[in-house]
């Protein structure tokens, strides 16, 4: 299907082209088994968490244990939502608040453990509040000869708790956002074809318009980009390969900024999300892709 102008284009007026949404399906095994593995993986992490912030000493390493902790929690949520076909967003946000609560109680039950010298597991949070009643007095650390004590150590704690909270709930709710689940197979959608780098767009409405409407030749007009710069257009597609009957389109604008520090910052634009083409011209695309590559 060799086409020397270009991709095809395919102008859908009657039926605007669709963007593919988590169907909302739940049945009882799936939330059964996303309890279940995300239990062990919250555990295990609290455990590793807890021994990290009671041996670093540094506090600002502290924080950042704290914001991976919680958000590597989360990624076992979104993980194990994967593994037990969760394919709905606001049941991955309850399970982050969940275990994101979780994993806070956790991390103070093994903290207290070490903390008193492995004599015994706490697990009754009235105890686990009173004894940190009794820390707050003294206060249980210091930096630069200051010692948190009272209301500014319970300040901490409270920000502490938040930070592993909220990295949990993003993480559980951003990990399955953007994979696609075939109803028809039961199964996560995992055959990927991505483009060679298009050149940058700085129109980015313009080519979502276009490629909305049906105008996919929209994508070979920005040509392969030759040679790589740090600013170009990414086309990923993706089928379902055991009914062949669902294709999908994702286009992206991708800015990659050196910082300062020598790391790079990938600022992505979303021109397509996971839009709903057909076979023809996702083999249309592909074919163009394939033979510039
Ligand atoms: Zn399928």
């Amino acid at each position: 299907m060799h086409n020397p102008f270009g991709i095809i284009n395919k102008i859908n007026i009657t039926k605007p082209y669709q963007h593919y949404k988590h169907s909302g399906t739940l049945n009882l095994s799936s939330i059964f088994i996303l309890l279940l593995l995300g239990t062990i993986g919250t555990l295990i992490l609290s455990i590793i968490y807890s021994y990290a912030i009671h041996y670093i000493p540094l506090i600002a390493l502290n924080v950042i244990c704290t914001v991976f902790f919680g958000y590597f929690t989360g990624l076992i949520i979104g993980h194990s939502g994967k593994i037990s076909k969760i394919r709905n967003n606001t049941v991955l946000i309850i399970y982050g608040i969940i275990f994101g609560l979780f994993a806070v109680y956790i991390s103070w039950v093994v903290w207290l453990y070490e903390l008193f010298q492995r004599q015994e597991l706490i697990f009754n949070p009235v105890a686990i509040l009173n004894i940190m009643q009794f820390l707050s007095i003294e206060g249980i650390w210091s930096t630069n000869s200051y010692t948190p004590t009272g209301f500014s150590i319970y300040v901490i704690w409270f920000v502490e708790a938040v930070i592993i909270l909220c990295t949990t709930i993003y993480g559980a709710a951003t990990f399955l956002k953007t994979n696609v689940f075939c109803e028809k197979c039961n199964a996560w959608v995992e055959n990927k074809y991505i483009l060679p780098n298009l050149n940058y767009t700085y129109n980015p409405t313009k080519l979502t318009n276009l490629i909305q409407q049906g105008q996919f030749s929209a994508i070979s007009d920005l040509r392969v980009q030759e040679p790589a710069s740090n600013l170009y257009t990414s086309v990923e597609l993706s089928k379902c390969s055991k009914c062949n009957d669902l294709y999908l389109l994702k286009v992206n604008t991708i800015k990659l900024i050196l910082k300062s520090n020598g790391n790079v910052k990938r600022d992505e634009t979303i021109i397509v999300e996971n839009m709903i083409i057909d076979s023809e011209i996702y083999n249309s695309i592909k074919t163009w892709g394939e033979e510039r590559s």
